[in-house]
């Protein structure tokens, strides 16, 4: 299905962000690869939006959400899962099926395509630790299967080696030995840390080498401090809370203000986790 100029604030977690000219909602892998075949439009995939700023002026291009690729199965311990499947889902379906590692995944509120391009991570995993394989659409619609030597994988960022291709599924294999990390107890530890149930992207900046940037924002004195509606949280400084009206500018404006104050007073540069478009 193919919509058009589709207000982006109520896909991104931020709950701000301008409009997208083109919204294309794939039913089916052939509905997506005919879809590019004839596309000329920059791209942008969307999961759940939980990393993305959108600019108010928003994109003029075409935004592809794989909501519709949700199937997750398994086959000889090896789990197949879509795109669009939450990692939550991800989380249970392996823990239904006595499989470990997954854990983590629970209490990172995403997709599988969008964290198998932001490379998430959470106590001390990260997801293409557990990848085999992933299936990929380029913008010509042709799929490949590729394994991991193909991407260029590091902290928070991955990249294809083939231009322009997509996420639509990855096999992972998972560890049948003992459980090591308890789903609640991860969860309420995200709870007691983080600024849950407010409008957020999650971790705004990557931590650089040996250091956190939450405790550098903290040490800046940064705490608390707004643009507008974005604000530092006050539970962890790495955290921008729209708390209600902020514009994708504020936000920008508040992460810019925040990497020159560290910059002044450690001499870090603080790089962006979140992708801003
Ligand atoms: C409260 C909160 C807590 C969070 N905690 C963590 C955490 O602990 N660890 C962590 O790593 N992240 C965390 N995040 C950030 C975010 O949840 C992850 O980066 C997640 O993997 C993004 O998934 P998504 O489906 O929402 O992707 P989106 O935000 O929709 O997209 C993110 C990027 O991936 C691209 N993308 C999306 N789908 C595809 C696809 N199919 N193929 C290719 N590219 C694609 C997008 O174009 C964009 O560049 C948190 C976010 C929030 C709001």
């Amino acid at each position: 299905m193919l919509y058009h100029n589709v207000p982006m604030d109520k896909h991104c977690s931020f709950r701000t962000g301008g409009i997208a000219q083109n919204f294309f909602v794939p039913q089916a892998l052939n509905d997506l690869s005919k879809f590019l075949k004839n596309n000329q439009k920059p791209i942008l995939m969307l999961g759940l939006g939980s990393n993305l700023l959108i600019r108010d002026q928003g994109f003029d291009g075409v935004v592809i959400q794989l909501k519709h690729f949700s199937k997750i199965d398994i086959d000889e311990s090896i789990v197949h899962a879509d795109s669009g499947v939450t990692l939550a889902k991800l989380s249970r379906f392996c823990e239904s099926k006595n499989l470990h590692g997954a854990e983590f995944l629970s209490a990172i509120p995403g997709t599988v395509g969008g964290a198998l391009k932001m490379n998430a991570g959470a106590f001390g995993s990260e997801i293409w630790q557990f990848v085999e394989s992933v299936t990929t659409i380029n913008a010509s619609g042709l799929i490949h299967e590729r394994n991991k030597t193909e991407f260029e994988i590091t902290y928070r960022q991955v990249l294809s080696k083939n231009k322009n291709e997509y996420f639509i599924s990855a096999s992972f294999i998972f560890n049948q030995d003992k459980k090591q990390q308890d789903i609640k107890a991860l969860l309420k530890k995200r709870n007691d840390s983080q600024p849950i149930g407010k409008a957020n992207c999650g971790s705004v900046f990557k931590n650089p080498k040996d250091n956190f940037a939450a405790r550098l924002i903290e040490n800046s004195g940064l705490k608390g401090f707004c643009i507008g509606d974005a604000c530092v949280s006050d539970k962890h400084a790495n955290f921008i809370i729209n708390q209600g009206k902020a514009s994708a500018g504020d936000i920008e404006k508040l992460i810019i203000h925040i990497q020159l104050a560290v910059k002044t007073k450690f001499n870090i540069d603080l790089k962006t986790e979140v992708t801003i478009v």
